[in-house]
């Protein structure tokens, strides 16, 4: 079987369960892992580089096939450099699949050696989204069932 690497790119603001699933299921395929997160400066983020990347060092623990790392700028100028070709991202619902599959198609139109593979997580964790944690954290909502216990401290920590 071929080395193959491959990466995660997303905002992990903050991490959730349902990129954990999506981590999972991925790294059992891939021999690496390179989970990345990516600091979009157009968008503001709720925790700090630093802060999703203790995040998810936490959530992901001592795998050694899975990396962390961040970049900014264009996905395939970061692919490129790391000399890896495909790149996962997680299939929802049908309702990401518009979005998901622009990207996908604007990114092998840049770089045409580009792979995406989508992955589904458990249908538990289709509703779930960075977004919505933020949202049910600001409201002082319960998030254990979203995030890890880690993550929902640090929410709590955050927005109490
Ligand atoms: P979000 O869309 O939650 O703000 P990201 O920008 O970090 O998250 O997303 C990175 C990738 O992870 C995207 O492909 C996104 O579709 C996927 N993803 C996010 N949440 C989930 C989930 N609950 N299940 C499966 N994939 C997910």
């Amino acid at each position: 079987m071929k080395q193959k690497i491959a990466v995660y790119a997303g905002s992990f603001d903050p991490v959730t369960y349902g990129h954990l699933d999506i981590i999972r299921r991925a790294s059992k395929i891939f021999n690496h892992l390179v989970v990345s997160i990516f600091t979009n400066k157009n968008k503001k983020a709720m925790f700090t580089l630093k802060e999703r990347k203790d995040m998810l060092k936490k959530a992901i623990g001592r795998d050694k096939n899975i990396s962390i790392d961040c970049f900014d700028g264009l996905l395939v100028d970061y692919v490129k450099q790391k000399k890896v070709n495909v790149v996962i991202r997680g299939l929802r619902a049908i309702s990401d699949l518009e979005y998901e599959f622009q990207i996908a198609g604007i990114n092998r139109m840049l770089y045409k050696d580009i792979e995406t593979v989508f992955f589904m997580p458990s249908a538990k964790y289709s509703h779930l989204s960075s977004s919505m944690v933020r949202e049910i954290g600001k409201f002082k909502g319960d998030v254990s069932k979203l995030v890890p216990p880690y993550v929902a401290k640090i929410i709590k920590k955050r927005l109490s």
